[in-house]
């Protein structure tokens, strides 16, 4: 018989999908460099995060800073908490996340339905406030028993990524990647992942995606749309010295590409995904005008689009924002006839 003991042992070993017709390459995907997406949404959890839950929750139960019968707590609403909850579950942590008032109920439910309780803390309060967001969080992570991940200064979040992610992207290609990218959060994927490759082959180019307006492609941290990238300030778990560049990104480009890769792809992802896959594209039309069509791009695609169906997958919130949809002309007409 075949099966898993706990969902658990499901996390990770996500596979690689070749990408096709939205690299728009001249003469065909065929003849292009091949571009393979892994594909994170096929974590139990339903994220790349699932990766550094684990990790990091064992990291600490080993050094002893979580202890049976302990609490988990973490500023959070996002893939990282869905990764702690089904974990700390599991395992029978409890769990608490803290996150602001503006967080969608869909997400807390979300994290509700693992078990995890969801404290909601006012946005319109300043961080000095007693039941701000920071303070509740500092608040509930100093009580005996607690234990804060902290996704931004953990270094097992990193190390997750190079002692799962990148080992498998290398077997997967059988050592012939020759560029890898990835959005930037925390870091965390790109500077595991590509520490594991360059230490494997220091030609492999690394190539970071991030979102016009955030620090890690020279902003100021200015406001953008996309969810679960860029950043306003330096985490501790990225790498400086790990990206050989970064592609900037905007919004409208990320979404209309998310949206491409549902409807000519069948790849149902999230708004990072589209910017990471449009980076992916760029770096492949470039290799394809070099005559490069022996390398091989692996892109990190990190979430589902489900998280998104009322925002990138609904034309009124795009078009509120002055975006499109992506369609392709002839993808329209198919429709039509
Ligand atoms: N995309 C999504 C949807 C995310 O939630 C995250 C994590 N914040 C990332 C990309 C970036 O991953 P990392 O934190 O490892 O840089």
């Amino acid at each position: 018989m075949q099966y898993a003991n706990s969902v658990l042992d499901l996390i990770g070993n996500t596979p690689l999908v070749r990408l096709g017709r939205t690299l728009d390459l001249q003469d065909g995907a065929g003849d292009g460099p091949l571009v393979l997406a892994k594909v994170e949404y096929l974590n139990p959890g339903g994220s790349v995060k699932d990766r550094i839950a684990t990790r990091m929750i064992e990291a600490a139960e080993a050094s002893g800073e979580l202890q049976p019968g302990g609490t988990i707590v973490e500023p959070t609403s996002g893939n990282t908490g869905v990764g702690l909850a089904m974990v700390a579950q599991q395992k029978g942590y409890r769990c608490i996340f803290v996150c602001p008032d503006k967080v969608s109920e869909d997400k807390r439910n979300v994290l509700k339905a693992y078990g995890a309780e969801v404290v909601v803390c006012p946005t319109a309060v300043a961080p000095e406030h007693p039941d701000s967001y920071y303070n509740v969080s500092d608040r509930l992570a100093s009580q005996p028993g607690a234990w804060k991940p902290n996704q931004y200064a953990n270094p097992h979040n990193p190390r997750s990524h190079y002692e799962t992610t990148g080992p498998e992207i290398w077997a997967q290609t059988e050592g012939r990647i020759t560029h890898f990218v990835c959005g930037m959060g925390t870091g965390g994927t790109i500077s595991g992942v590509g520490r594991y490759l360059k230490e494997q082959n220091p030609d492999i180019q690394v190539i970071g995606a991030d979102p016009a307006g955030s620090v890690y492609s020279g902003g100021t941290g200015r406001p953008y749309l996309v969810e679960g990238v860029g950043e306003d300030f330096w985490p501790d778990t990225y790498d400086r010295g790990v990206a050989d560049r970064v592609i900037e990104v905007s919004d409208a480009d990320s979404f209309a590409f998310t949206r491409r890769l549902a409807r000519e792809e069948a790849l149902l992802v999230g708004g990072s995904c589209g910017m990471a896959a449009w980076a992916a594209r760029q770096v492949a039309q470039e290799l394809t005008a070099e005559g490069r069509t022996d390398a091989v791009v692996v892109v990190l695609l990190p979430d589902s689009g489900r998280g998104y169906l009322t925002k990138i997958f609904n034309d009124e919130w795009l078009a509120q924002y002055g975006f499109t949809t992506g369609a392709q002309p002839d993808a329209r007409t198919v429709g039509e006839v």
